[in-house]
């Protein structure tokens, strides 16, 4: 599989400590119906559309030799059809068109990377690995870590959790510095629902990560109204925490602005709660979680 990379974002805040740059990796092995980064969820290149910069000017019509261009469709590109020419993107001169993923040399990216190596130095940051989920890309991880690490440079890797122990033991562990590692959904039959696989190898590597202490983990849960930001849920969660002696853990608060990005890509969303979640709401979860240390939100 090719190594797809959605986007690099530079002096980010919001990913781990200090500044960092945020990898966006293409790929998860999950198909969580709130998903917040569609864009990032399959593996392969896709065409998005951003109807906000379009003038209509039809050139991109024009230079589609297949006719997969259709100004009377929602979506505007009907992607069965489509063979990722990129004839459209190159005509278009308004941004309306790009590709979603794109692969980086790990020299050229390590070169982009340690521009900003001042910033982490002084911010205590470093380079956050997120998605879609990193570990989908083990060795291409590998590669880019060993290079990052002859920098000395801090590394945090945001993961879902899903993938092979072993392969990540040895190919990405070593070179860690902390991991945000999502908890979604406790009831094994509810997280194949709304994520389409099964949480059990999940809550199995977290475990391990915690008995191994090699690297501090942080558990994160997304908060997603009427799924995984129920009462049920979230007590659950709460007390399985609990039990394995976490104090301290993150939330991140759902942001219906991801429905448009449905919209970019060309695919429906079968969740479409459109609210932010309340204050009322927030005020109950954090009762829940009053025992725990975390960040407000
Ligand atoms: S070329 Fe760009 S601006 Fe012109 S119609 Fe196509 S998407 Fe819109
Ligand atoms: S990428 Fe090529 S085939 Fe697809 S819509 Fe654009 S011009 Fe047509």
């Amino acid at each position: 599989m090719k190594t797809l990379i959605v986007n690099v974002k530079r002096n980010s805040l919001d990913d781990g400590p200090g500044i960092r740059t945020v990898i966006f990796f293409k790929g998860c092995p999950l198909s969580c119906v709130w998903c917040q980064n569609p864009e990032a969820k399959s593996p392969s290149q896709e065409i998005s559309f951003n109807k906000e910069n379009c003038i209509s000017c039809k050139k991109c019509f024009e230079a589609c030799e297949i006719g997969a261009i259709d100004f009377s469709y929602k979506y505007r590109i009907h992607r069965d059809k489509c063979n990722l020419c990129g004839n459209c993107i190159d005509t278009c001169e308004y941004d309306a068109l790009e590709f979603t993923g794109k692969v980086y040399d790990i020299e050229i990216l390590t070169k982009l990377i340690l521009k900003d190596k001042r910033f982490y130095e002084n911010s205590g940051g470093g380079v956050t690995l997120s998605g879609g989920e990193p570990t989908l890309h083990i060795t291409y991880v590998n590669e880019l870590l060993k290079e990052l690490k002859k920098d000395n440079i801090h590394i945090c890797l945001e993961t879902c959790g899903y993938y092979n122990r072993e392969k990540f033991n040895n190919l990405i562990l070593p070179y860690l510095d902390l991991i945000y590692f999502d908890l979604k959904i406790y009831d094994s039959d509810l997280f194949k629902k709304y994520c389409k696989i099964s949480n059990k190898v999940i809550f199995q590597n977290f475990e391990n990560l915690i008995q191994d202490k090699k690297v501090e983990v942080l558990p994160r849960i997304p908060l997603i109204p009427k799924i995984t930001a129920t009462k049920d849920n979230l007590t659950v969660l709460a007390n399985y925490l609990k039990c394995n002696k976490i104090k301290k853990i993150g939330f991140l608060p759902y942001n219906p602005l991801w429905l448009s990005k449905t919209e970019y890509i060309g695919i429906k969303a079968n969740y479409t709660h459109s609210n932010w979640l309340s204050q009322n709401e927030k005020k109950k979860i954090k009762e829940i979680f009053s025992d725990f240390e975390f960040r407000d939100f």
